[in-house]
């Protein structure tokens, strides 16, 4: 008989990651995701040829250089960060390894990341997916929906602000307001992957708030806007005790040395941080105005990529057109012109393709191609 594992993991379906070739081209356009275009800092590739003499050791165990540095760069106590060698992803798992039991509920959105609902059943625990809210060129979280979700079994929301796939964000006062709506002993986690990329005046990442509330949590990652998918660093912001949880569960040395140094020094390349802004800044609303001449739609995004809608095969008043203009159809001619978008089917969005902003010379292939289907 085969070993059992815990009640919920066999639920799980294994995280897919966008593909990065297509059979037949060469080199592929990967726009699927949400790397970033500007890759890492040079300084960040030169710390990391210099780390190259340190791999034979262990590192000290508590990523405390990088956390000093991170503490340094946002004001924050480096006593309240916690790294990883694994992403934010791994971060994100712990919180759930070390706060739902059995039953317990996690509450999250319709749209929402994948790793939470992997998270909660891997800990037997049972994900409360609630709706989101359709508005105008938006898909978003419903703070009176998520909030009517809470019971008494309910220890643990995630949000993701900005949110992936959807790419919109809720605002500081919304915030606030999911926050106040939440018992005192559930943990309200903000994954802030794509944080560094919003330029809305009313938006925090969630600093303020873990400064705030011992019950909120904050990650990020070096993965996106600092081009550091490969390397898998990621940090999390929380009150001491939340912390000391973490710190007692996580892997004992689990960021490298390699990642301690390249990571700090990708921090300190402020030039290289504005770049890859501007560049953001530059072409998100470009590709934005460009895809939606085609007449599709594209929702405003917070963050660096973009959501586009294709015609449901067989929607209602389809005219037979519509029928050749599906995500499908449009993913499968993208990719034999080699460019790859990210399907998000398994994010609930069957008629939905994702669009990395990459490099201009990617962002107007794209476009044209995008273009070219619709206009066929
Ligand atoms: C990319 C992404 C992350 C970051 O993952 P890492 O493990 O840090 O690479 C976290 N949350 C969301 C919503 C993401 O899209």
């Amino acid at each position: 008989m085969d070993p059992t594992p815990k009640p919920g993991i066999l639920d799980i379906s294994p995280y897919v990651g966008g593909r990065s070739s297509v059979p037949g081209v060469a080199k592929a356009v990967k726009l699927s995701s949400n790397e970033s275009p500007l890759g890492p800092s040079p300084k960040a590739l030169a710390a990391l040829d210099e780390a190259k003499a340190s791999i034979s050791l262990y590192p000290e165990g508590s990523g405390r250089m990088l956390r000093e540095a991170i503490g340094e760069a946002f004001g924050l106590d480096p006593a309240r960060i916690v790294t990883s060698g694994d992403g934010s992803d791994a971060l994100l798992t712990m919180m759930a390894n070390a706060f739902l039991q059995p039953g317990d509920e996690c509450i999250f959105s319709e749209h929402a990341f994948l790793v939470y609902k992997i998270a909660t059943l891997a800990n037997s625990a049972v994900p409360v997916i609630v709706p989101e809210k359709t508005t105008n060129n938006a898909i978003k979280v419903d703070v009176d929906v998520l909030l009517a979700a809470v019971t008494p079994k309910t220890r643990m929301v995630y949000i993701a602000n900005p949110n992936n796939p959807t790419g919109s964000y809720l605002n500081r006062d919304e915030m606030e307001r999911l926050h106040k709506g939440l018992p005192e002993n559930v943990l309200l986690v903000i994954d802030a992957a794509y944080g560094e990329y919003v330029t809305a005046k009313d938006y925090e990442s969630g600093m303020e708030m873990v400064g705030r509330y011992p019950n909120v949590v904050m990650t990020r990652t070096f993965s996106k806007l600092y081009g550091l998918a490969g390397l898998r660093i990621g940090w999390m912001y929380a009150s001491a005790s939340v912390c000391d949880v973490i710190n007692r569960i996580r892997g004992p040395f689990n960021t490298a040395l390699m990642q301690q140094l390249v990571g700090i020094a990708a921090l300190r390349d402020r030039d290289h941080f504005w770049a890859a802004v501007k560049h953001n800044n530059t072409w998100l609303p470009w590709i934005t105005a460009e895809i939606r001449k085609t007449g599709l739609r594209v929702d405003d995004s917070a963050a660096n990529f973009v959501l586009i809608h294709f015609p449901a095969p067989g929607a209602a008043g389809a005219k037979g057109n519509e029928e050749k203009k599906t995500a499908a159809k449009a993913d499968a001619f993208l990719n034999q012109h080699g460019v790859i978008l990210r399907p998000v089917i398994n994010y609930g969005l069957p008629d939905c393709l994702r669009m990395t902003v990459g490099t201009e010379e990617q962002n107007r292939l794209a476009v044209s191609l995008l273009t070219q289907f619709m206009a066929a």
